[in-house]
């Protein structure tokens, strides 16, 4: 390691007992100094700085989980009754100041390591790594008020088991695979015949708590479950909310984690009295609920607006609000970024209780500071992403027309930021991160990967700035 201090984070100065830490910068990376005993608890070397030994040490998945047992507050924890939480992707790993800057001064909670296994596959990383690079970020900017870490859309007792043992503090369990979806709009004969096979202590006890009842949720709002619509709902989701027992018996009651469950990523969208079954069958059976994801109506893509009728996702929210308050639990709105027209909708319904998730719209600010500083770079990836357009969308929907798309050969420098303004490159640029991530020339050197750290690292000021600017708006729209 460079033998050279050019830069100390001043928020990253620790005492503990004799021993001293920060976290520095020089010419070619970030590293941890540590003075005193305490540093050979770490992986580095020595080096001197202002007549001082210190060991420089770099910022390894490995000397963060000694960071963490020294540190407690940079260890991820449940979110204990925050009103709002914030979901915060970071796909690059880079990201988290910027967003701990932007909830400084709030009383939000920041879920800074939040990925999904499709994330991690696209990205290339562990989760490990992504906890640890939230892990750094905190102890960088000395914050000390508390930070989740969510291990997002986990399917398999195996993935939630893995995000557990690496310290995460939230799981949202993705449903889907387990959500009969093709019973959701099938004939009532084929939904019966369906409803017949589940066990018959199953639905004789289900037909005692639901058939022919009413629930009054508040003064407006009453579930009531006639006979098909019950039996659809049983057989659309039964299985689901078996799956989520058994997921929180297994792992999440003795971890004690937030649990979050999703049934969001389904074609049909969540009518009030599916999720008030999903929701009274979990409690029922001694699930401790953290936040529901249902799907609302009209499209959330990744990076662009709510695309709907906002006065039809109003009517619908306030449904779903209403049961989340009556359980106790949060709603939990995904594909959150850039959602601003319904933002206010969510800040006033649910009182400023609620889970929101990001992840795209720190990706596309870190293509913003590259189009601004790196236009060569930024040409470059926007060709690539273009070329590419067909394999990324296997893994992600959009709808967007991309012929309004300006040829790039023909924009000025100073142009390229605006492709950041624009729906369809927002969404190309978006869902094809993992392919940009990990292109590799013939030579298996990546085309894009190390050129994108290096010059968000030499523009980390902007890019900071950029984050702060960005999901401070997204705050900010949910409370107006
Ligand atoms: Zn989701």
């Amino acid at each position: 390691m460079e033998n050279t201090v050019m830069h100390i984070y001043p928020g990253s100065l620790q005492v503990r007992g004799v021993s001293a830490f920060f976290i520095g910068r020089n010419d070619k990376s970030d590293y941890l100094a540590v003075a005193g005993p305490d540093a050979e608890l770490f992986t580095g070397e020595i080096a001197m700085y202002q007549s001082k030994q210190y060991k420089l040490c770099p910022l390894t998945v490995e000397n963060s989980q000694v960071i963490r047992e020294l540190f407690a507050f940079t260890n991820p924890v449940r979110c204990e009754g925050r009103a709002v939480s914030l979901g915060m992707g970071d796909r690059l790993g880079l990201a988290s100041y910027g967003h701990i800057r932007s909830v400084l001064g709030t009383d939000v909670f920041p879920v800074l390591a939040q990925q999904s296994m499709r994330e991690l596959n696209l990205t290339g990383r562990t989760y490990e790594e992504v906890l640890a690079a939230a892990v750094w970020a905190v102890f960088r900017e000395g914050y000390t008020k508390g930070y989740g870490a969510d291990g997002d859309h986990l399917k398999t007792s195996e993935e939630v088991k893995y995000a557990l043992g690496c310290g995460y503090s939230m799981i949202t369990l993705d449903c889907s695979e387990h959500i009969r979806n093709d019973y959701a709009a099938a004939e009532q004969g084929e939904v019966d015949a369906q409803y017949e096979k589940l066990p018959r202590e199953v639905t004789s006890l289900l037909e005692a708590i639901y058939l022919n009842r009413s629930f009054s949720i508040d003064s407006e709002l009453t579930i009531s479950f006639g006979e098909p619509e019950f039996r659809r709902i049983a057989v659309v989701y039964y299985q689901a909310i078996c799956h989520a027992v058994d997921i929180y018996e297994e792992h999440i009651k003795s971890a004690g984690a937030d649990f979050e469950v999703s049934i969001d990523e389904t074609l049909s969208v969540t009518t009030p009295q599916a999720h008030f079954f999903v929701a009274n069958e979990l409690i029922r059976r001694g699930v401790e609920v953290f936040s529901i994801a249902p799907r609302f109506p009209g499209e959330f893509q990744k990076g662009v607006d709510y695309i709907g009728d906002t006065v039809e996702f109003e009517r619908d929210f306030e449904k779903h609000v209403k049961i989340a308050e009556k359980f106790g639990y949060k709603i939990s709105v995904h594909s959150g970024s850039d959602k601003f027209s319904i933002f206010p909708i969510v800040g006033r319904l649910t009182g400023g209780r609620f889970h929101l998730k990001t992840a795209g719209t720190s990706w596309l600010e870190a293509l913003r500071v590259i189009a601004m500083c790196a236009p060569n770079l930024y040409r470059e990836i926007h060709t690539f992403a273009l070329e590419n357009l067909a394999d990324a969308r296997k893994y992600y929907h959009i709808t967007e027309d991309i012929s309004d798309i300006k040829d790039i050969s023909s924009a000025a420098d100073d142009d390229l930021p605006a492709y950041l303004e624009q729906n369809s490159s927002r969404q190309v640029l978006h869902i094809t991160y993992g392919l940009i991530l990990t292109a590799k020339s013939p030579d298996g050197q990546t085309i894009f990967r190390d050129r994108i750290y290096g010059a968000l690292r030499e523009f980390e000021t902007e890019y900071g700035a950029a984050l702060e600017r960005h999901l401070g708006l997204h705050i900010v729209a949910c409370k107006a």
